[in-house]
């Protein structure tokens, strides 16, 4: 079955990981990837580095899901540096070994300012591009912002091209991390009064480092340090262990505000940490997925 069925019968449950650089082994990340089958995700994703960076990792770990047969592999693409006989080159390749979900993305532009240097200046033509040459062959996810991507001048506008990637043919959302919850909440009203109707699978970054989180949140995402996190932060600020336990404390609740919300998947960006999940998995209640459903 695919992701976007799944979401309309349940609420879908996966992670995200991402290729180790080319000179480091593969082998921590296939170990974390086995500890993470345990919870019978629905899908892990991979990232695709921008400009074409590491893209070969990207396809052996996409490729080392696929054969494992324990999720469907998903993995992340974007227009940075790419060309459509680049992109057609390595979507074959993609479908060659089995893996027909991706998340289409414009990338983060290089700091040049000269646009993605490839054939598509933002994700809407890439995904029109892939439903032209491929049909129905790949379900297309796409990226979302719950506090705006930063570049958008204002939510309205943002929200105004998220769908136009949903009517360009995406069948559904992966959302941006967002530390706030009731923030998310009122950008999901706001995205369902602007028509956008595909389900919307909610990025969970899991808390436990104090330099991670100012640095994920700010260093280029522009997400927002909720009041009670930043107490945490300050509260904690020498005190890894303790800021470890109060974060995954405040993650496991952010988890049940979401399945409160009625999230039509739940995303955990695991970093190649299994630990840390295997924690907030149980402490969250969720229960894992039968096979099959
Ligand atoms: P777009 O949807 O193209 O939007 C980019 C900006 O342009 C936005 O401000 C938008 O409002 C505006 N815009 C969109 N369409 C138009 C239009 N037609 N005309 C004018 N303006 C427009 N990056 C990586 O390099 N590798 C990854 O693996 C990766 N994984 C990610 C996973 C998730 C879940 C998310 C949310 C992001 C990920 N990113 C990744 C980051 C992403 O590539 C960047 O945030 C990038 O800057 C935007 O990509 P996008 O597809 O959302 O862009």
């Amino acid at each position: 079955m695919r992701i976007p069925d799944i979401m309309k019968r349940r609420m879908s449950f996966s992670f995200e990981v991402f290729p180790p650089k080319e000179d480091k082994p593969l082998e921590p990340l296939l170990a974390a990837l086995e500890e993470l089958y345990k919870f019978n995700p629905d899908f892990i994703s991979c990232t695709y580095g921008a400009g074409g960076t590491n893209v070969g990792r990207n396809l052996e770990v996409l490729r080392s899901i696929k054969n494992r047969g324990e999720t469907i592999p998903v993995t992340h693409f974007t227009c940075v540096g790419n060309s459509r006989e680049d992109i057609r080159r390595q979507l074959d390749e993609y479908l060659s070994i089995g893996v027909d979900h991706l998340l289409a993305l414009r990338g983060d532009l290089p700091a040049n300012n000269m646009g993605t240097g490839g054939d598509f200046s933002y994700a809407n033509e890439l995904i029109a591009f892939i439903r032209a040459h491929y049909g129905d062959r790949f379900a297309i996810a796409i990226g979302a912002y719950p506090e705006k991507h930063v570049e958008a001048k204002n939510l309205a506008e943002d929200i105004a091209h998220l769908r136009i990637k949903q009517d360009a043919g995406a069948d559904f959302i992966m959302t941006q991390l967002c530390f706030d919850t009731e923030g998310f909440k009122r950008w999901m009203d706001r995205i369902r009064r602007a028509g956008v109707r595909i389900p919307v699978n909610a990025g969970v970054m899991p808390v436990t480092n104090k330099d991670s989180v100012i640095r994920m949140a700010l260093s280029r995402n522009g997400c927002s340090i909720p009041r009670h996190l930043a107490e945490i932060i300050s509260r904690y600020w020498d005190d890894p262990v303790g800021f470890r336990e109060a974060g995954i404390e405040y993650t496991v609740r952010q988890i049940g505000e979401l399945i409160c919300e009625g999230i039509d998947g739940l995303h955990i960006y695991a970093l190649n940490r299994h630990e840390t999940i295997e924690e907030i998995v149980r402490k969250s209640g969720i229960q894992a997925n039968p096979k099959g459903l």
